[in-house]
């Protein structure tokens, strides 16, 4: 049995470790017996380089939309609350124009900071340990090496069978074996907080466009319950677009997302009513 782990793009990330590229464990009956809730668990096999996959292509776009809908969903809900708690106040177009815009604004810079810090936060934290790691690599490898074991044998693996993992991945990128299995960081779990945060905003700003310019450009007093019907569907479409990409079905997360908007934008829109100057 070959097992193949690309740790592919530790380099690339900065982490200045062995070369990396493909290890292959052929490791035999053995792993394919224990190992198999545990190794293929923890590694999940990856298409070799050069490996043709007609899915990779959606697989990697669904991965970058994927964290931007809850985003994208804060937006319209955020700005829709906004537009219709001020729609209900019956303030003048001029005024609801200018809230909802603020509201957009504010949101996304918010957004953007919010997750911005919180990120770096776990970035410093990563980087921390990678450092304390590789310390201690130099400083005490027969001691790593013990650690990786020890922590190979507490996932299922036998004495032996754990001692040659240990030791194959030690030779192979010590710092990616023991990153991986002692805080989990993989090279794809490394933050990239501007980008990020920047991708957030985005997802938010652009969910919150939508519900400002419904409350703009239509006129008179259908203004508020088009809006509400507007940000309905749009909300329901998330949910549908979250459920696709989890291959879950879609009607509890299409009812689920567009009630929780309508009833938020209800109790804004009287909230706006009740506070009416
Ligand atoms: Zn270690």
């Amino acid at each position: 049995m070959t097992l193949t782990f690309l740790p592919s793009a530790w380099s690339a990330k900065g982490f200045n470790c062995r070369p990396s590229g493909l290890l292959k464990l052929n490791l035999g009956e053995q792993v394919a017996t224990q190992g198999s809730g545990i190794l293929a668990g923890r590694y999940p096999h990856r298409p070799r380089l050069g490996e043709a996959s007609p899915l990779k292509g959606a697989r990697r776009i669904a991965g970058w939309i994927r964290p931007q809908v809850p985003e994208a969903s804060d937006g319209i809900l955020t700005s829709a609350g906004i537009c219709e708690g001020f729609a209900g106040a019956g303030v003048s177009r001029s005024v609801l124009i200018f809230a909802g815009f603020a509201g957009l604004v504010a949101g996304t810079l918010a957004m953007g900071a919010v997750e911005y810090s919180k990120l770096r936060a776990e970035r410093d934290r990563q980087v921390a340990q990678l450092a304390t790691e590789r310390v201690r690599l130099e400083t005490a490898p027969d001691a790593e090496l013990d650690e990786l074991t020890k922590l190979y044998v507490s996932r299922g693996l036998s004495p032996d069978l754990a001692r040659q993992v240990a030791t194959e991945l030690t030779t192979h990128d010590a710092l990616a074996a023991h990153a991986e299995a002692e805080y989990g960081i993989t090279s794809t779990s490394l933050t990239s907080p501007l980008r990020d945060a920047l991708a957030m905003s985005a997802a938010f700003a652009a969910g919150a466009v939508l519900p400002w310019l419904a409350i703009v450009l239509i006129p008179g007093p259908s203004r508020a319950p088009v809006t509400f019907l507007i940000v309905l569907a749009a909300l329901a479409l998330t949910g549908w677009i979250s459920a696709r990409i989890s291959d879950v079905h879609p009607m509890l997360p299409m009812v689920r997302t567009a009630s929780i908007g309508g009833l938020s934008m209800l109790i804004t829109y009287f909230a706006g009513k009740l506070l009416l100057p």
